[in-house]
């Protein structure tokens, strides 16, 4: 059996670490913004070159915050990708925002930025770039734009934690940069989690404000909140992982380059890293008109295998009738008929790598 993720290895290989900083936490019964999320909260700012980070309770939550931090609200148009989680679209919808897709690059899965000059119209205040799989996406179109029509940028990062673009690490190119913490990502704590980086000192205050019920002073609430604190066991966690973050994604990168030399199929489309960038692979997602048969022949061998995602957001029920579904999207809809994501986690091994392409160069 070859599993996605595997978390008991990467558990059992810093399990002291791991098990003494929860019981430290135990010992020192703060739960609630104690010393670890302001520690993490400070190293992940610095590994950024950012001025400030945010701890919060999730992923979908960072967005959330961070959008209306940023004065996204009713009515506003939101352009973003429709090819990635539902969180990415669901909390612009929940603001009463509209999502606006704009179709990807079947290469790297990212938002084509040729295609997004001719969906802003005058409502549209921000885009959310998401840097899918741990692929970059092209930052400097997506800034001369924002540039051009004056609009935020919320960089989604939830699935790319230290990769980088022109040298610069994802999150910190944009107003404000999010991350999640849930287990399978890059850096994960044993829970959710989520966090913003920023260099806007005003955005930061309202995240803060927004995360503990509007409340800056405890019992006098000044905005309508949430109760959106990252957990101090999880941030203890996350500390841990931390110091093997860089490690973490070598690995996975060396993992991508073993599957691309060991893949030898003409019918298989491999994932690029362009020029200047850092993929960190969160997923190493292939693409074929044959994946149905191979994600059945790695099955049967108990291998797991993932579509990542099998319908794009303008196509969800959710958006059904919302008039934010629009225009076909053509490369979205072709790729989620055609990707296929296979196992990665830095712990993977190489004989397990080879197995897998086995399979797959076996499958007719
Ligand atoms: C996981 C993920 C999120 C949401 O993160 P949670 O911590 O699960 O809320 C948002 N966007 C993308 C692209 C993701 O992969």
């Amino acid at each position: 059996m070859i599993p996605m993720v595997d978390l008991q290895r990467q558990y059992q290989q810093l399990k002291p670490d791991i098990d003494a900083a929860i019981q430290d936490v135990l010992n020192q019964s703060q739960f609630i913004l104690g010393p670890n999320v302001t520690a993490l909260e400070r190293e992940v700012a610095a590994y950024h070159g950012k001025a400030f980070a945010i701890g919060v309770a999730s992923g979908t939550d960072a967005l959330l915050l961070a959008l209306r931090a940023c004065g996204i609200g009713p009515g506003d148009e939101v352009i973003t990708t429709p090819f990635t989680f539902i969180a990415t679209a669901e909390v612009i919808a929940l603001l009463q925002a509209v999502p606006v897709f704009v179709d990807i690059k079947p290469d790297t899965f990212n938002i084509d930025p040729e295609k997004i000059e001719e969906k802003i119209t005058a409502k549209t205040r921000a885009i959310i770039p998401v840097h899918l799989f741990g692929h970059p996406a092209e930052m400097n179109a997506i800034t001369a734009l924002a540039g051009k029509y004056n609009l935020k940028i919320i960089e989604d990062c939830a699935q790319a934690f230290g990769a980088l673009y022109h040298g610069k690490k994802v999150g910190a190119l944009g107003d404000c940069g999010c991350f999640s913490f849930f287990p399978s990502k890059n850096l994960a704590g044993y829970g959710d989690g989520g966090m913003i980086v920023t260099d806007d000192e005003d955005v930061a205050k309202q995240i803060k404000m927004f995360r503990n019920h509007g409340s800056t002073v405890r019992y006098y609430h000044h905005v309508l909140g949430y109760n959106s604190r990252l957990d101090e066991i999880q941030a203890a966690i996350i500390r841990e992982k931390f110091k093997h973050i860089d490690r973490f994604n070598k690995e996975r990168h060396e993992h991508a380059e073993r599957y691309r030399s060991a893949i030898k199929r003409t019918d298989v489309a491999l994932p690029i890293e362009q020029p200047d960038c850092v993929h960190v692979y969160h997923q190493f997602t292939i693409r074929s008109k044959n994946r149905d048969r191979m994600m059945a022949a790695l099955q049967e061998k108990g291998i797991a295998s993932a579509i990542y995602y099998p319908v794009p957001l303008h196509l969800q029920e959710v958006f059904a009738g919302s008039g934010v579904a629009g225009n076909r999207l053509v490369c979205a809809e072709t790729c989620a008929m055609e990707v296929l994501s296979l196992p990665m986690f830095p712990e993977l091994r190489q004989d397990e790598i080879q197995i897998i392409c086995d399979v797959i160069n076996r499958v007719s």
